[in-house]
């Protein structure tokens, strides 16, 4: 059976460039390069019409990848107040389009969110610790 890599987009190639991947599609378009040599010709064809202003990545990117949820989506994604829909949405964006960029933002939404929850939580625990001293006995 011939060897036939998987077919492998222009904006596939782009976001390559871009390393707007997921680490296995990365690993896999940069096999296929080393591969053919058809492809490596397409990237710099790509590459040299894009130096000339003829589109830009992000003009491609946006037109060819389902577009990323805003900052707040993600947030409200993050402490779950999404209805089931928007949530589907996003985890699709993210786990299987892989959109790196939302990755990065929803860790960091997470970050943040988990730093909000301690710091409520906190105070909440030294009062529950505080109201419990009442019933302890006095005498020991
Ligand atoms: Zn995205």
């Amino acid at each position: 059976m011939a060897h036939r890599p998987s077919y492998i987009s222009d904006e596939e190639l782009l976001a390559y460039r871009e390393e707007r991947l997921r680490v296995e599609d990365l690993a896999r378009i940069e096999q296929a390069l080393r591969e053919s040599r058809q492809l490596r010709e397409r990237l710099a064809q790509l590459v040299e019409e894009e130096d000339r202003g003829w589109y830009s990545v992000g003009a491609v990117w946006r037109a060819h990848r389902i577009s990323c949820p805003d900052r707040d989506t993600l947030a409200a994604y993050c402490c779950g107040a999404l209805p089931q829909n928007e949530a589907d949405y996003i985890r699709f964006h993210i786990d299987v389009v892989g959109c790196r960029l939302c990755e990065a933002e929803l860790t960091d939404a997470q970050r943040r969110q988990q730093a909000e929850e301690e710091a409520r939580a906190t105070p909440r625990r030294k009062r529950l610790y505080e109201s419990s001293l009442r019933y302890l006995p006095s005498d020991r």
